[in-house]
Order: C-alpha cells, then sequence, then structure tokens
C-alpha cells in the first residue's frame, strides 16, 4: 500500500520474483502449436536448458485454438495457384514441407491424442468448367506429388452423388489428407513440452525487450526477464517487435451449426484453391470456413469477430451449396488471426545475436509447424 513513507528504493518485484526470472536460457513467445513445438525440440536438444514459454493468454489467443483443424498439404486448385503465384519449384517445397511436417507431428505425438483421422479431403467445384480445369491438370500436379507421397495417384476424381451438395458430379480426393481436433492438439503439446520440462506461463504479455548484458530483457506482466535468446512465435503479431513486411495479419471466419440430421458428409472438403473449407465435427455438427478471396484488403484485421461480405458468403455457401434445402441453423461462430505471406513461406530465422523469428504459418500451421519448429530449435541451438 502506498503511504507517505514510502521508500525510494521500493521494486516492482520481490528479490525472489527477480530471481526467479534471471537465468533463462531461451524464451519462446507465444504458447500456440509453434510456440510449444519449438520450446519442446530445443529442450529436448538441451535438457538442461531453462526453456519458457510466455503467452499473452493463459492458452494462446491467436490461431492455433481458433483454426479449423485440416492436417493438409494440398488440393488441386491451391497447389495450382500456390505454381501461378511463385512457381513450380516453390509450389512443391512448401507441399513437401507440409507433408513431412504432419508426418512429423502424428509421430512424435500420435494420432489419438491429437485426435488424427485419415479421413481424406474431397475438392468440390460448383461449375462444370472449374472442375473440367482442374481435372485437365490432375496428372501433372500427380506426377510431382508421386515425389512426395511416393504414389502415382495421390489425388484422383471421385463421384460427389450422394452427398446431398449442389456441387458437380465430380470432387478429387486426397487420401492423405485428414482432420485434427485442435482442442486435443493443443493439449497434447502442451503437455508434452511439460513432460520435457519447459515451463508455460499465460498471462505473460510481452510489451517490451531491450538488449541487456549477454542477451536480452523482456518486459512481460509486472516481470522482467533476463534471457539469453528470444525466439518469436508470435505470428501475426511478430511484427511488433521486429520488422515483419513480408507478411500480413489475415482474419479467418469460422462457424459451426447445430446437429444436423441426415447429414451425409464426413470428414475434410475444400472449395475453390482452399480458401474455402468445412468438416464435420462430433455430433453430426458441421465446421465451414473461409472465403477470405471475397474481401483480402478487409480481412487484413485482428477481430476476434465474424461479419462483413465474408459473412454473407459463408451462410450463403452453407445453405445453398453444402446443406441444400436442409436450413441448418448456426450455433457459434467467430474469428481468428493468421499471418499470410505472399508465397506463404513462413519465416525462420535468426535476426541477431539473441533472436530468432519463427512465424508467419500462412493458414496452414497444423501440418507445417512440426517441420518448421525443428529447423527454428536447430538455428536456437547452433553454436551455443
Ligand atoms: C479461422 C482459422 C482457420 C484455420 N484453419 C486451419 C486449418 O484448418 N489447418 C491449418 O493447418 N491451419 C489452419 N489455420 C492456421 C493455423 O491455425 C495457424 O497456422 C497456426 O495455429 C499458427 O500457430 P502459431 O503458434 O504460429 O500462431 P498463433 O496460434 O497465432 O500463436 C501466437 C501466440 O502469440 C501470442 N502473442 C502475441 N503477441 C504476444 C505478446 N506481445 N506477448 C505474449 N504473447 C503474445 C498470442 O496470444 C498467441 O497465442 C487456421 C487459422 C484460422 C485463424
Amino acid at each position: 500500500m502506498h503511504n507517505d513513507y514510502a521508500s525510494p528504493v521500493n521494486t516492482p518485484f520481490s528479490w525472489w520474483e527477480k530471481c526467479f526470472w534471471d537465468k533463462v536460457d531461451v524464451a519462446v513467445a507465444g504458447a500456440g502449436i509453434t510456440g510449444l513445438q519449438v520450446a519442446d525440440a530445443i529442450k529436448r536438444r538441451n535438457p538442461d536448458w531453462r526453456v519458457i514459454v510466455l503467452d499473452r493468454d493463459p492458452l494462446a489467443l491467436g490461431a492455433s485454438s481458433r483454426n479449423a483443424g485440416f492436417a493438409c498439404f494440398g488440393s488441386l486448385t491451391e497447389f495450382l495457384e500456390d505454381i501461378d503465384r511463385g512457381g513450380e519449384a516453390a509450389a512443391l517445397e512448401l507441399a513437401e514441407k507440409r507433408y513431412r511436417g504432419l508426418q512429423r507431428l502424428r509421430e512424435k505425438m500420435g494420432d489419438q491424442a491429437i485426435g488424427f483421422q485419415r479421413s481424406g479431403s474431397l475438392e468440390v467445384f460448383i461449375t462444370r468448367e472449374r472442375e473440367a480445369q482442374a481435372i485437365d491438370r490432375l496428372e501433372t500436379v500427380n506426377r510431382l506429388f508421386e515425389g512426395i507421397t511416393g504414389e502415382s495417384e495421390t489425388l484422383r476424381p471421385e463421384p460427389t452423388q450422394g452427398l446431398n451438395m449442389q456441387v458437380t458430379a465430380l470432387g478429387i480426393r486426397n487420401t492423405h489428407e485428414g482432420v485434427v481436433e485442435s482442442d486435443l492438439l493443443l493439449k497434447s503439446l502442451r503437455q508434452r513440452a511439460l513432460e520435457a520440462g519447459v515451463e508455460l506461463y499465460g498471462g505473460m504479455e510481452i510489451a517490451r525487450v531491450e538488449a541487456a548484458t549477454d542477451g536480452m530483457e523482456i518486459q512481460a506482466g509486472r516481470h522482467a526477464i533476463r534471457a539469453r535468446q528470444i525466439v518469436w512465435c508470435t505470428n501475426a503479431w511478430a511484427g511488433k517487435f521486429l520488422p515483419f513486411d513480408s507478411h500480413a495479419p489475415a482474419r479467418g471466419q469460422v462457424l459451426v451449426t447445430r446437429p444436423v440430421e441426415g447429414l451425409k458428409l464426413n470428414g475434410a472438403y475444400f472449395f475453390n484453391a482452399g480458401y474455402t473449407y468445412f468438416r464435420t465435427l462430433k455430433g453430426n455438427r458441421l465446421l465451414l470456413g473461409g472465403f477470405r478471396d471475397v474481401d483480402p484488403e478487409g480481412e487484413h484485421n485482428f477481430s476476434p469477430e465474424t461479419g462483413g461480405a465474408v459473412w454473407e458468403a459463408l451462410t450463403t455457401f452453407l445453405n445453398a451449396v453444402i446443406l441444400p434445402g436442409m436450413s441448418a441453423e448456426i450455433d457459434m461462430a467467430w474469428g481468428g488471426t493468421m499471418s499470410m505471406g505472399v508465397h506463404r513461406a513462413p519465416r525462420v530465422e535468426r535476426i541477431d545475436a539473441n533472436q530468432v523469428i519463427c512465424a508467419g504459418m500462412s493458414g496452414m500451421g497444423v501440418a507445417l509447424a512440426a517441420q518448421v519448429a525443428e529447423d527454428a530449435a536447430q538455428i536456437v541451438c547452433e553454436d551455443r
């Protein structure tokens, strides 16, 4: 309590609090699926290092707890769009990183722990023209994907009859993809990191960082933390402390229906280069998200809510295309924030002697983060 006799040497924290935060080897900023895997990978390489994760939220508050849970490496038209944007080699490299990331994630966590189901995914079309254009390039893409999956027909045309959707006769199935339960993914990644000896701290918003003797001083909450290195896994918020012009924040909007009687769908579905995605959830519910392409500029925001032209597009698509004549009721809706790169590749690099960035998962972190986290851990641990 403040009074007129307050000592002039008052400090905001006690001796013990100062000692507690004094000797950290690596502080990871952000407890999303990237930060957790980066911290875990560093600690497992160096068990005697003190590795902490700081997040402003007790759980995480960005994309990891608000996503759609697709564990995928590329629908046909999404991959074709990546080729158009950045060329075949870059598109293939990204698809391979996602494929390997997904394998790595499943290997280290086990399918049950993360709720992974290899349901496959089905890309659907609403015009015959788009369907035909995609099928025209199927063989070429299958030849490229063979180098990744080892299979000559990773993508196959499949009739959509019986799904009760207002789509064309053929969709394209990718049998290697599936879905995770994002709550289980976060829970099990937190558990794994704790088991390795990583310390997780929520409610720690980083407000300031500055160079200090042999490392960085991090102001988080009311605490001042001394760390030899900091790894920025703050994704869409990475630009707050570092130059991060290569990526922009992008809202993703999602809705979940109430249980739908007579639902014929099962697993994961894509539409329009992966911009729109829907999947089934337990209890005959449907999750639908996307349509960011309807208003790309307007969606460069951090809003945790839904709205605008994108919301209109989502609800129209739900009623007219996915569940025509079924009058589905919407139970929940939210927004989450992604970090989108022009060529959709993440940034994983050392910034200076004390700082590394591992951010910009561009809407693909579920599959991508496991592999990218290993790359970041390698950088952090090199020459140290
Ligand atoms: C609606 C939506 C749907 C998606 N669907 C899919 C999908 O189906 N499949 C897929 O692969 N990907 C999907 N994604 C993308 C995926 O969720 C992300 O790529 C992934 O979660 C990124 O994880 P991250 O840990 O890098 O970032 P985030 O999960 O965003 O974590 C960053 C963390 O940094 C913390 N933070 C920020 N600033 C500070 C600060 N100053 N101090 C302390 N902490 C801070 C935040 O609280 C947050 O927890 C989707 C994203 C959204 C939004």
